[in-house]
């Protein structure tokens, strides 16, 4: 992509309008643009990125052999109330619309009701069960604050996961196996290492504990308190002596911490299933309840945690693993430079790697400004002065100084060195 034909440009003014960093940055950046408080839309740079990271999230939810699909934001009252959860005293932020003939309906702030009723067309037997089904879609809720950027959106995309099994046992099963897969993306988004497992009310119909996924961070909303040996973590919310101890945490060596939900997982038992009337016949013939577990993640609030936790005084710095383009190309000088680095942005592109390929006629300056802002992870500059010797100017994004490289290490540092 050449920064002369995208449509966005960067900006040198903090929105006055936005108090979170992640938004301050994204909308500075052309990453998104601000619709309203908490509704944000993407533009292309930062469409990329919340596509690389929802492809991350497919990758590890089809790995554990989860089944994709995609259910309706418009949903019909009569499922709610079967599970008595169309009072608003029960589900509290939702979106209601009507039909021109009044018909109430719900904007989908979550899915388990659909989602169970779709699953009762097609299980019927022992034979049916167990699966996994998700989909990566936009919900909807009525938040009452809404200033946090992506981190709190009243429409934000979500990955929903629903397993359904059998028994207690392959509930557990299918649990862990989810809870591992959140592990892998974690990790693979850089955040790994400061995302907790941590214990949390469990919801409405069950009296086990949830398992949330909180993310350290002096932004996040929510207190918790971490046992950094164990490395899980319990939510204030539920922090009793009784919980504790059945939990077999000591209060002493809990430290106290901030963080951001970016994932939480239920054991929702048989309550949805039978509510719905969706049961199974077992290999005697007998009719049985089915269990489900139900898992989801924060797809654009981990864009914003990614954004605030991965940046600086100078602007975004994407892990490789998400950012929007692997190489910010910066062409400085005459029609040497111009021949030589088109043809490295043709060269780069071809063999697969994306470069964003700054071939605006701007100073210098403006140029490794706009890059840092961006904060692509390798920055490569072609300029007249470094032709005769055939080298390239590179800098990481992430810290350090910058250095020449010849052609071979420029793609060594790219991960390409047999090209
Ligand atoms: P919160 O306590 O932050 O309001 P929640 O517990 O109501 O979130 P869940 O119903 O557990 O949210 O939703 C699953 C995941 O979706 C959350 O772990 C979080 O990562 C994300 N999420 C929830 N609400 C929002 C929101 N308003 N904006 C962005 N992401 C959200
Ligand atoms: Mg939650």
């Amino acid at each position: 992509m050449r920064v002369s034909q995208l449509f966005t440009k960067t900006s040198k003014t903090v929105p006055g309008d936005e108090v979170a960093r992640n938004a301050q940055l994204l909308i500075q950046a052309g990453f998104i643009h601000k619709e309203m408080a908490g509704v944000y839309a993407y533009l292309p740079l930062g469409l990329r990125v919340l596509e690389n990271i929802k492809n991350i999230v497919r990758e590890e939810m089809n790995g554990i052999g989860g089944q994709e699909v995609s259910m309706t934001t418009l949903q019909p009252r009569d499922i709610w109330e079967k599970t008595d959860r169309w009072d608003d005293q029960k589900v509290d932020n939702w979106f209601k619309t009507k039909l021109a003939n009044g018909t109430e309906l719900g904007v989908g702030l979550t899915h388990e009701e659909p989602v169970v009723d779709m699953a009762g067309n097609f299980v019927h037997s022992y034979k049916d069960l167990p699966f996994y089904t998700y989909q990566i879609a936009p919900k909807f809720r009525n938040e009452l604050r809404a200033k946090s950027g992506l981190l709190r959106g009243r429409e934000f995309l979500m990955k929903d996961m629903y397993s359904f099994a059998r028994t207690q046992e392959e509930h557990e099963q299918l649990y862990e196996r989810a809870v591992e897969a959140y592990c892998r993306v974690y990790e693979r988004l850089g955040l790994g290492d400061m995302t907790y497992r941590t214990y949390a009310d469990g919801g409405i119909f069950t009296s086990r504990f949830s398992d949330e996924f909180q993310t350290l961070s002096e932004v996040g909303e929510d207190r918790i308190f971490v046992d950094e040996a164990k490395k899980v973590a319990i939510n204030e919310e539920i922090l009793t002596d009784e919980n504790l101890q059945k939990l077999g945490l000591n209060r002493e060596n809990l430290v106290e911490k901030r963080g951001v939900e970016v994932g939480n997982t239920f054991h929702l038992e048989s309550k949805y299933t039978d509510a719905l009337d969706v049961y199974y016949v077992d290999d005697q013939g007998n009719k049985q309840s089915i269990i489900m577990g139900c898992y989801g993640i924060g797809i654009s609030r981990l864009m914003g945690v990614v954004a605030e936790h991965f940046s600086d005084d100078k602007g975004l710095v994407w892990p490789e693993n998400i950012a929007p383009y692997q190489v910010y190309l910066v062409r400085i000088g005459g029609e040497e430079a111009v021949k030589h680095a088109n043809a490295l942005y043709e060269e780069l592109t071809g063999i697969g790697v994306d470069v964003l390929y700054d071939d605006r006629d701007e100073r210098p300056g403006a140029k490794f400004a706009d890059a840092e802002l961006i904060g692509i992870p390798h920055r490569v500059t072609v300029s007249d002065r470094l032709i005769t010797s055939e080298t390239y100017e590179y800098v990481a994004r992430n810290g350090g100084a910058a250095t020449e490289l010849t052609r071979h290490e420029l793609l060594v540092k790219l991960g390409r060195p047999n090209n």
